[in-house]
């Protein structure tokens, strides 16, 4: 079976657990995120400065070796190092990543504007040295977000030190203001300023004791009906953006949608643009383009196994779709990379599937080397 190399526009990093301890004074290190897993590794307990919750762990699926015949379970063993895990992407055909935070994500239940400075400038000196290991990692910038002026500031910081994303999550911080308020234009405008891709990665609201971290409902269909609501963060945040005039102000800002499919796209830009001209008098800011021009050119999504991905492209239009292989995460493709890849790509034309596979990604990261051919 031809090998099939593929770029990623969704992976994680996993943080050391002494991550903070080793670069924090010990007060602050106490308050940041940790997590502790119960023996049985079915829950966690995530602590975030003086809060906890409890979480439920995906039961990792099993493999059966074809070589030997061992049973192993399917979660990537080597992603907490940056050498090994190279040999984990070889393997599996992935070439470069747009690599966000694992324990990082947590950070958004963080309240203290000083704690979160802290924290997130050491993990961003911390994750810098893992993208230093290899051009093939595009480490994601996590931005103290309490207070417009500190992540201007981090931004800043962050592009001189050679990050080209920053991730943020789809949800404002809490009881502040939201992403489609004046607030954030300076933040905005040093994003598109450095050139770093504002990179939004669902399923990232903060942590309050309505919903619990994702879990929104519970009962029959629960586990299924949290999984589809963490990605309509995602399209809210975009919504926002467009409807704003974020991208009138700073029109070459670009931003992405971490795995939470591809046809969204163009049904929000449909429907953007039926209330532009049918609601119009009651629309403020008027745009100067279509909503949905800005939905095309400046908004990137990435999806993992969605079979209907592919149609965005060639059916919809929206050239903006890169595959991601969310590794390590359990909804992700590791240990059934290629198989993911050849079912979505083999009856697909080399346009479209090259457009997908690595196109979209060197766009947004032209400073990458290209993957192999295949
Ligand atoms: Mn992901």
């Amino acid at each position: 079976m031809e090998k099939i190399w593929a770029n990623s526009g969704d992976s994680h990093l996993v943080e050391p657990d002494d991550l903070f301890a080793r670069s924090l004074p010990a007060d602050l290190a106490a308050r940041m995120p940790r997590s502790d897993k119960d023996a049985d590794g079915r829950w966690e307990t995530v602590h975030v400065d003086g809060a906890s919750f409890r979480r439920q762990l995906p039961r990792p699926r099993q493999l059966v070796d074809p070589e030997t015949g061992a049973t192993v379970d399917e979660r990537a063993p080597n992603a907490n190092d940056p050498l090994l895990r190279l040999q984990d992407l070889d393997g599996e055909g992935i070439w470069a990543e747009l690599v966000y935070p694992s324990i990082g994500i947590w950070t958004s239940s963080i309240t203290d504007p000083g704690l979160l400075r802290e924290g997130m400038r050491a993990i961003n000196d911390w994750a810098v040295g893992y993208q230093a290991v290899s051009p093939r990692y595009v480490c994601t910038a996590s931005i103290p977000l309490l207070r417009p002026e500190d992540a201007v500031a981090e931004i800043e910081r962050c592009a001189a030190l050679g990050y080209k994303a920053a991730f943020f999550p789809v949800a404002a911080p809490s009881g502040g203001d939201d992403w489609h308020t004046p607030v954030w234009d300076p933040v905005y405008a040093a994003l598109e300023a450095n050139g770093i891709l504002l990179s939004f990665h669902i399923g990232t609201e903060p942590h309050d004791a309505s919903t619990s971290h994702g879990a929104y409902y519970r009962g029959p269909g629960g586990a299924l009906l949290n999984y589809v609501e963490t990605t309509y963060g995602g399209q809210r945040a975009t919504t926002k953006l467009i409807a704003a005039g974020v991208f009138d102000r700073f029109p070459d800002l670009r931003i992405i949608v971490s795995e939470g499919g591809a046809t969204w796209g163009p049904f929000i830009a449909d429907r953007l643009d039926e209330g532009y001209r049918q609601h119009g008098s009651a629309v403020r800011p008027l745009l100067r383009k279509m909503p949905s021009e800005y939905l095309y050119s400046n908004v990137y999504a990435s999806f993992q196994h969605d079979r209907s991905a592919v149609a965005a492209v060639t059916a919809m239009g929206w050239r903006n779709v890169l595959w991601g292989s969310d590794y390590p995460h359990i909804e992700g493709t590791y240990g059934h990379t290629q198989k993911t890849l050849h079912e979505l790509f083999d009856d697909v034309d080399e346009a479209t599937r090259r457009r997908i596979t690595v196109g979209a990604f060197e766009e947004l990261f032209p400073h990458v080397p290209p993957a192999p051919s295949s």
